[in-house]
Parts: C-alpha cells; structure tokens; sequence
C-alpha cells in the first residue's frame, strides 16, 4: 500500500467577454508545469507555483467546423491532451479496482465545467470517461461473454449544506434535504439515495441532463446561470469475472465526480440578503473544504504511516467534506484540475486558487483494489 500524492492541473482560459468589454490584462503565465501569477500593478512580485499540469489554453487555438478548439500553437492545451493526461487514468485505475476522484475547483466562470463536463463538441473528461468505459466493455463482453459488468449512477446536489437526489425528483421537496449517516466499515454515505443502472453513455447522459435540470440555480451579478450548489455525480462499476480453473472474483471501483461550487467569496459577487446567507452556507461547505485541506497537508507533511496521525481532519464539519472524505483523505486515487481567469479583473481570487491548489497537492491518498471471491 503506497501513498501516493493527488494529482493537480491548473488550467487557464481564454478572456471571456465581460473580461475583453472591461479591457481585462492577462496576469497569468505558465512554463512547462509552473503556473505564474502576476500582480495587475505589480506591487507584489509575481508568484510561482508547480502543478502536475499547468494547462494553457488561453490563446493559440482554432475552432475547426464543428466549433472543437484545438492547439493552432502547440503550447494550447485541447480538451483531448485533459483527457489523455486526467481522463485515461481514472480509467485504467476503475478497471483495476480502485476508487477514483475526480474535482474541479475555482471562482464561478473560470471552467470548471468546460473541464470536466465540456460544451457541445468539446467534450470533458466526464462524458469521454464515460463512453470509453462502455466501449471497453462491449469489448469485453464479447471476448468472454460470461462475465458481468454493472454500472450504477447517483447524482447529489449539495446546496445550503443539504442534500438532494437530483435523480430522484419526488425527494426534492424534503425539508432539510436528505441526510448523511455513518457506516462503521464504509464510511459517510446519503441516506436514500438512488442508484440507476445504466447500460450505455447515451442513458448517463439523459439522466445526468434530467440532474443537472433539478439543480438549484440562483443568479449572481458574476453569472446568470451558474449554479452556486456543488454536484456530486458518483458512478459504481462493478466487475464480475472469472478466469479459467480460478475463483469467480468481483471488483468495485466508485467513480466520483464532483462540480464544487464557485470559490469565490460572497461579498465579491454582490449577493445581499437571502443570498448572502446562501453564500455563507457555501462558504461552510468550503471553507470546511480548505480546513480539511490544510489538516490532510499537515498529516502528509509528518510523514507517519496511515492512521497514525494526531492531528484531527475536520471532516465532520461539513456536508460537503464529509461526502469527500474517502475522495481526500481515504481509499482513492484522486486528481483535482482548479481552475483560473487569465484577467487581471479576477487576481484575488485566481491567487487564492492557485494557493489552494498548491495545498491539495501536498496531501497523501493510500488506494487499495476493492477485489473479493464473487458472492
Ligand atoms: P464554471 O463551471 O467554472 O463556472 P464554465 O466551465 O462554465 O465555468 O466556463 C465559463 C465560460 O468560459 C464558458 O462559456 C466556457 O465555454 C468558457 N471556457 C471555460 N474554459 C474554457 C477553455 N478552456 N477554453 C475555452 N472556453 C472556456
Ligand atoms: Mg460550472
């Protein structure tokens, strides 16, 4: 059992319109794996960082007739180099057996959608890992057509601090949402949710399209349709196989992939009111998150073996860490892709994601293959 870092990206955008209306400056650089950030003024001296991946793709690109944006200047980061980098590994480590996360981190409108979910033909990790796993297993099916493959969806919104079903409309209405229990062995899990088994890419899609049209969306001056909930789409694929004269064998992996809210502060966003109380309740769940984040930094920095730590992980403080805990702190492999506006307009609040990535990646995960004799 190895420790073994979570992965970071960072990627940067290009300026969107409210940026290029503004007149926006591009404080943000990167060399090879190093993201720079540069004051609008320069009082302060440019800050530097390593990630795994420092993504650009700001500029050099061209759409092609179907509007898919690839590298016009080789330095231009395309939705496929995400995947091949991001994507191929979550999927060679779900096959293996292991449990894998996956989070998009960053202020409202930097892209983490786009990253992980995509826009029209420029498709994110989620929807590519998706139909390469069933492509894989319609490949294996055919080879040995005894063994099994199951794939289960939920989908949870966490908003407030509560919890809903997003594929399960007639619980919406539940005051205080659904609730998180304990389970000696398994952990945190979200009592009543609905699992739906899935048989294709097409039918995740349908209903993560059904999700994603039950989410709470409230406006905010930053952007009209973000939604200020985080999202949790949790994909179990489960393996039964059996090799010739050995024992039948099943392997689980839970896929989770999670959309969190917009990082930045209520105040700069111009909430007010009954918003703003909206914002301080998201700013539990991820203020939680950063705490949660510094104390795993911390017990990784010490270097004992797992479990051995006294420093205490607030996990219990939130709904949102509690749901992350095993993605964080437990038994998966877990990449993060935080995400950044190249405009000067937008420094605050790049800096502290930037920082907040260079955090995660201190933290340690030990990943075990969830493999036992088929029941
Ligand atoms: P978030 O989910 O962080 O709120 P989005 O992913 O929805 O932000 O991105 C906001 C806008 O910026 C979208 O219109 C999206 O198409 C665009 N965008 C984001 N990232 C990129 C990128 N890497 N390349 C091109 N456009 C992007
Ligand atoms: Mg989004």
């Amino acid at each position: 059992r190895m420790a073994e870092s979570i992965k970071v990206a960072v990627r940067v955008r290009p300026f969107n319109t409210r940026e290029l209306e503004r007149g926006a400056k591009l404080v943000i650089d990167m060399q090879g794996n190093q993201t720079i950030i540069n004051h609008p003024k320069g009082e302060v001296d440019p800050k530097k960082f390593s990630f795994d991946y420092s993504y650009w793709s700001h500029d050099g690109y061209k759409e092609d007739d179907e509007g898919y944006m690839h590298p016009e200047d080789p330095r231009y980061c395309d939705q496929k180099r995400v995947f091949e980098d991001l994507g191929e590994g979550v999927l060679t480590n779900a096959w293996a057996g292991y449990n894998c996360s996956l989070f998009a981190y960053g202020q409202t409108g930097a892209g983490k959608s786009y990253s992980i979910v995509g826009y029209g033909v420029n498709k994110g990790v989620i929807p590519v890992v998706c139909q390469k796993l069933f492509a894989k297993i319609e490949e294996k099916v055919v080879a040995n057509p005894k063994d099994e493959y199951e794939v289960t969806l939920a989908m949870i919104e966490i908003y407030n601090e509560q919890v809903r079903d997003l594929l399960n409309p007639s619980t919406l209405k539940i005051k205080g949402g659904l609730k998180i229990r304990e389970h000696p062995k398994k952990g945190f899990y979200v009592d009543k949710l609905t699992y739906h088994k899935v048989g294709s890419y097409e039918s995740i899609e349908i209903k993560m399209d059904n999700g994603t049209k039950n989410r709470t969306v409230a406006s905010t001056a930053m952007n009209a349709t973000s939604s200020r909930a985080h999202t949790i789409v949790a994909l179990s694929f489960v393996q039964k196989t059996k090799e010739e004269g050995q024992q039948a064998m099943t392997k689980t992996s839970v896929i989770n992939l999670v959309d969190l809210a917009g990082s930045e502060r209520a105040a700069s966003t111009g909430a007010a009111g009954d918003r703003l109380k909206e914002g301080a309740a998201i700013n539990q769940s991820l203020s939680t998150l950063g705490n949660v984040i510094a104390a795993l930094a911390d017990v990784a920095a010490e270097g004992k073996p797992p479990g051995k730590s006294k420093v205490i992980v607030p996990f219990r403080d939130s709904s949102l860490t509690k749901l992350l805990k095993n993605a964080l702190g437990g038994n998966s492999k877990t990449v993060m892709m935080a995400a950044v506006s190249p405009a000067d307009i937008n420094y605050d609040e790049s800096l502290s994601t930037l920082k907040f990535a260079d955090r995660v990646k201190r933290i340690k995960t030990v990943a075990e293959v969830n493999e036992s004799p088929t029941e």
